[in-house]
């Protein structure tokens, strides 16, 4: 639909679809509105759509993916979460800690994040650990040290749900809801997030193909809400040395095949705080939308992913290269220090 199409111009392209027995999806994007037609292609065609009041552009979709592909929306989107907008421009630091812990340790870990430039905070209250005995998160106590942190910080939040139960849950504290690598094809979630009116970050799962990962989003915006961004955050390889291997070349494939906008998370793919600035400065190399990466104030006491988390000085000098202001080749490491 154009920009400034109406809701009833929406609706009446929905109710001629309708009539000719094809099913339409609406999408409300920040910038555009796009309708989903699925059914006869035949019978579309003569239904004159283009003629409507309001519809820019009708185009036959040849991808899978239809409403998230670059095909049916040419220009990449850009995707607001509270004051940060995440696409084509600036990239987006989104910092905070693994898992919201304590006020205390949410707060410094915020305050942190902010001063090196992060106008998102991450922090999971849900955690979908490996083993059934580690930390599992504070669940509903943890959102609400979020809300908390929000107000004193003024920055957005990010944080994951793991349940579709829990989705109207989260999305009451949350100001975008993240879906974690294991649920990335938890098709009952991915529908359940679609619903609410909540930007959503869709990690890549970790042995997900591009197009699986593209397939996922399009059951988020199937639902009508296309305000998505991706997040490639390592695969499953069989290197050993990291956590998970980046998929680096994932961001400028993924840009081309879709408008949605594609961050990294450095910390979840390196595993290592010595790879954050290396594997930063690569995202930010190929075009990445943004990252997202872990910080603690001790990371030595921290209940889940201490060993990728950044300390202070590391969050300032990747922030100074978020902002372009690092030389290159700053701060190589030597053989020794890159071992885990
Ligand atoms: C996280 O970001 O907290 C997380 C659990 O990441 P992933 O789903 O990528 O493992
Ligand atoms: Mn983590």
């Amino acid at each position: 639909m154009a920009a400034q199409a109406t809701a009833s111009d929406v609706a009446a392209v929905v109710a001629r679809v309708e009539s000719a027995g094809g099913a339409a999806f609406v999408s409300r994007g920040t910038s555009r509105t796009v309708v989903g037609l699925v059914g006869d292609i035949e019978q579309f065609g003569t239904l004159s759509l283009g003629a409507l009041r309001g519809v820019a552009e009708v185009v036959r979709i040849s991808v899978p993916y239809k409403l998230i592909s670059r095909e049916s929306h040419p220009d990449r989107s850009v995707v607001r979460v509270g004051g940060a907008a995440i696409g084509p421009g600036a990239p987006t630091l989104i910092a905070g800690p693994c898992a919201v812990e304590t006020p205390e340790q949410t707060l410094r870990a915020a305050l942190m994040a902010r001063a090196a430039g992060a106008t998102v905070l991450r922090g999971g209250a849900f955690k979908p650990r490996t083993s059934p005995y580690a930390f599992q998160g504070l669940g509903e106590a943890g959102l609400k040290i979020l809300a908390d942190v929000r107000a004193e910080t003024g920055l957005p939040v990010v944080t994951e749900v793991v349940d579709a139960h829990d989705v109207e849950l989260v999305a009451s504290y949350a100001d975008m809801l993240q879906i974690g690598t294991r649920n990335a094809q938890n098709f009952a979630l991915l529908q359940a997030v679609g619903d609410v009116d909540k930007p959503v970050m869709l990690k890549r799962g970790m042995s997900g193909t591009i197009e699986e990962w593209l397939m996922a989003a399009e059951y988020v915006a199937q639902r009508g809400n296309l305000d998505i961004v991706l997040c490639e955050r390592g695969i499953r390889t069989f290197e050993t040395a990291t956590r998970n291997t980046l998929d680096i070349s994932a961001v400028p494939i993924v840009q081309r095949l879709s408008h949605l906008p594609v961050i990294v998370d450095p910390s979840h793919s390196g595993g290592r705080r010595d790879l954050v600035l290396p594997l930063t400065r690569a995202a930010l190399a190929v075009g990445a939308d943004g990252v997202i990466v872990d910080v603690h104030p001790d990371p030595a006491t921290a209940l889940c992913d201490g060993p990728q988390a950044l300390v202070h000085e590391d969050l300032e000098e990747l922030g100074a290269a978020m902002r372009g202001e690092l030389p290159a080749g700053h701060r190589v490491l030597d053989g020794a220090a890159c071992l885990p």
